[in-house]
């Protein structure tokens, strides 16, 4: 192959550098033998349109992104996706046709994490307390309405939780949640960016002795892997399911969409990201 035909591809942040993706994508590249680069591309916010225009016109496939540039991304578009739609923000834009195209595919992934680590959990119109009304709930609020879940929103700011719960026909509760919140619940997600490494720190209202005997707590965040909400979770005898899966479960869509090829399964990216996130936690 000559360097025409490369795919590039990488992922929009700010910071970028210590994204997984890299080792992610760059994995499946590998043991596809795809002639493709995946890299971290740092992007001032006011930089986003520019940069990223410069590097479609050079000829890029497309982006993941992340935080915080997922609703400028929506906006660059030419098209969007129903799933992007829904949402109004993008965690993937990509080139088709000459045109640029946003999707979201963090539910997906979100089902995905679920699937790998709880798989027992049936979501069919079970009770979901979900932590948060930012863009990752947004995701994982409309991917849990559409397996057919009653998903109950505790958001610091009641605005985007009254908002997001009108969209997916849910309902609404303080955060920290109260006793009652807890009640029936199924399954507890945290898709805010409290107990996240340099993040807002855990309130002690937040009590999971309140959640039912047999529910499952799933943190979106994955650095740190193991959160100060999944310590408490489990402390409390909860089943809990982390971050990592969900990334994964994005990624592999995002792949396809990028390369044209299908993420190898034998490859055991887990593995690979869980001794990244050992390697940085020495340095
Ligand atoms: P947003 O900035 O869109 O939303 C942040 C959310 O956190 C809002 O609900 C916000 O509430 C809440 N929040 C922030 N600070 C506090 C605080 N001090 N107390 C209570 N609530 C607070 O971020 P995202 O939705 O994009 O990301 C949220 C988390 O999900 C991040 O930690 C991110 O790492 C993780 N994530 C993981 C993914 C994965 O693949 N595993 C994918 C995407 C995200 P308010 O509305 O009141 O501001």
């Amino acid at each position: 192959m000559t360097p025409a035909t490369r795919i590039r591809a990488g992922v929009l942040g700010y910071p970028a550098r210590h994204s997984l993706s890299p080792a992610l994508h760059g994995a499946w590249l590998a043991a596809r033998g795809i002639d493709g680069t995946y890299e971290a591309v740092e992007v001032a916010p006011e930089d986003f349109k520019r940069k990223v225009r410069g590097r479609f016109d050079a000829g890029w496939a497309g982006f993941n992104v992340t935080m915080p540039h997922k609703r400028a991304a929506f906006e660059f578009a030419d098209e969007r996706t129903s799933t992007a739609q829904a949402l109004g923000v993008s965690n993937l834009i990509f080139a088709r046709d000459g045109r640029i195209v946003a999707d979201n595919r963090d539910g997906e992934g979100f089902l995905y994490g679920l699937g790998r680590q709880a798989p027992d959990v049936a979501l069919r119109d079970a009770i979901v307390l979900l932590f948060g009304a930012g863009g990752a709930a947004q995701a994982v609020a409309h991917a849990l309405a559409g397996e057919g879940a009653r998903v109950r929103i505790a958001n610091r700011s009641p605005e985007p939780a009254r908002a997001l719960a009108d969209a997916v026909g849910g309902e609404t509760c303080a955060f920290p949640a109260s006793r009652g919140a807890w009640k029936a619940a199924a399954l507890i997600v945290n898709a805010t960016s409290v107990g996240m490494a340099d993040g807002p720190a855990v309130p002690d209202e937040l009590d999971f002795a309140r959640a039912e005997p047999g529910a499952v707590f799933y943190d979106l965040i994955y650095k740190p892997l193991e959160t100060p909400l999944i310590v408490r979770a489990k402390a409390a005898g909860l089943k809990t399911v982390d971050g990592l899966d969900m990334l994964i479960g994005q990624a592999r869509p995002a792949f396809r969409t990028l390369y044209g090829a299908e993420p190898d399964d034998s490859v055991d990216i887990r593995a690979i990201l869980l001794a990244r996130i050992a390697a940085a936690a020495k340095t």
